[in-house]
């Protein structure tokens, strides 16, 4: 079978620069692609890159699809450097594939009794705070949603501010939310132990809410100080840079890390190997999260989540609070009306 392909590169403007410790994020870049079989079915797949984050930059995936002039062999190999591509082709792909492995029950393959992608409710959906003392406001309107699990951004001004503003969310907020902190790896491994000592001493009261996890405290090449911090403290410390891609994952998981392991479907590679991985190695503690992805790529993220869960109950809170965060209408478009858009 020959597969036409078409691509088109998107920009969208964040209403809000996103601020992290690896900078200010103003605009996310990406592409659609459309595939068509010779059946004439039509399907869309996302190349969504952070190149920052281990994955190929934009231009890279640009590059490779250009290289492909315009067809695709369903067997086609992408290569290893290009996750982002191997995603969204994949994920297409998929959806053209009538039929592998028949689902038990006669449902889809990709459901999940805990959630439906098409539809989430905010309480299985972790929100996403704005960084700094901005955070003291913003989660009032986020838990009045529905939402019951936040995500702070830190790293991104000084120790002190942020531990004051911390021990005012913690003494503010319902007792049953929980709070994930995330680093970026933007912390020294001093700066790292005095936080979650903090993040310890929150934990052992039990009238405060929960923090979860700190996300990734330091670089990914501190992996040794990485295993010392998880062996330290109580509060558990999740993976999420140093994890960015498929052969990434299975390396720390090789290795023995027992935290959590932070896993964004649109930049790890083949969204079927993803599956295996997950099927094989079931490792314990695993987060799903958005990389700012359209609704294309989103949804099959989403479809990998609900599969890579299957038959496990409760799951955390899924990482993808991240709509309504641009300056247009595409999270309740259709995903031909994006790309008619894109024209
Ligand atoms: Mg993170």
């Amino acid at each position: 079978m020959t597969i036409k392909v078409t691509v088109r590169p998107y920009r969208r403007r964040f209403h809000q620069p996103l601020q992290t410790a690896h900078g200010v994020w103003t605009e996310r870049a990406g592409a659609l692609l459309q595939l068509r079989d010779d059946r004439g079915r039509v399907v869309y797949g996302e190349i969504a890159p952070i190149p920052w984050f281990g994955s190929e930059t934009l231009e890279a995936a640009l590059e490779f699809c250009q290289a492909l002039a315009g067809t695709l062999a369903a067997d086609e190999g992408i290569p290893a450097r290009l996750p982002a591509t191997q995603f969204a082709i994949g994920s297409a792909l998929r959806q053209l594939d009538p039929s592998p492995r028949p689902p038990r029950g006669g449902g889809s393959r990709h459901t999940h009794s805990c959630f439906e992608p098409e539809s989430l409710e905010p309480d299985v959906i972790c929100g996403l705070l704005p960084a700094g003392e901005a955070m003291l406001g913003g989660w009032p309107p986020r838990v009045a949603l529905g939402h019951r699990t936040l995500k702070w951004k830190i790293g991104v001004f000084p120790v002190a501010h942020e531990l004051a503003w911390l021990d005012q969310l913690v003494n503010d907020l319902p007792s049953h939310c929980r709070l994930r902190l995330d680093a970026n790896g933007g912390l020294t491994a001093s700066e790292a132990a005095h936080w979650l000592e903090h993040c310890d001493r929150v934990n052992a009261n039990p009238h405060s809410c929960t923090i979860e996890h700190l996300e990734q405290p330091l670089p990914p090449d501190q992996w040794p100080d990485l295993v010392r911090l998880s062996q330290r403290h109580n509060t558990a410390i999740a993976l999420d840079e140093s994890v960015a891609t498929l052969p990434q994952l299975r390396a720390c998981h090789r290795q023995g890390w027992t935290g959590v392991y932070v896993v964004k479907p649109a930049i790890a590679g083949s969204p079927q190997q993803l599956q295996d991985f997950c099927r094989q190695c079931s490792p314990p503690q695993l987060v799903f999260s958005s990389v700012f992805e359209t609704r294309v790529g989103r949804q099959a993220a989403l479809a990998v989540a609900a599969a890579c869960y299957q038959g496990r109950s409760p799951i955390p809170a899924l990482g993808f609070g991240t709509q309504g965060q641009f300056d247009d209408d595409w999270d309740i478009w259709p995903p031909s009306h994006i790309w008619n858009q894109l024209r």
